[in-house]
């Protein structure tokens, strides 16, 4: 991984979006941004980013529905894709994780914690390899 990891983000909600961009590429990484999930899918296997964040609710494909197909694409299938939702319930949280993402990041972005965050889910996709 390079010092300026890239992270892709996929986010619906242009406010949601611009926050989370601005707050990463502050802390340093490079970031890229698709605002449906088929963009989302397509990017990344252009991309190939090292953290996927993706929002559950988008138009078209959802979070779900897109990361079915990063998993079916064997260019993309080991990036880490982190559910990035407004969903707050333990069941959301449980519906998350046994749908294959890696972790799971909750809306509204806490501007000081979400980088480090970002950065956790960096660090544990990467031992896990
Ligand atoms: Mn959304």
């Amino acid at each position: 991984m390079t010092d300026r990891p890239l992270v892709l983000l996929v986010e619906d909600n242009p406010r949601n979006l611009k926050l989370a961009r601005d707050v990463l590429e502050f802390a340093g990484f490079t970031v890229a941004i698709a605002g449906t999930g088929e963009d989302g899918v397509a990017l990344a296997a252009s991309a190939l980013p090292d953290l996927i964040l993706m929002d559950i609710q988008l138009p078209g494909i959802d979070g779900y529905a897109a990361l079915e197909q990063i998993r079916r694409n064997s260019a993309t299938t080991h990036i880490p894709v982190v559910a990035l939702t407004a969903f707050a319930m333990a069941r959301d949280r449980d519906r998350v994780l046994s749908s294959g993402f890696d972790g799971y990041l909750e809306k509204p972005i806490s501007v000081r914690d979400f980088p480090t965050e970002v950065r956790r889910h960096l660090d544990e996709a990467q031992e896990r390899q």
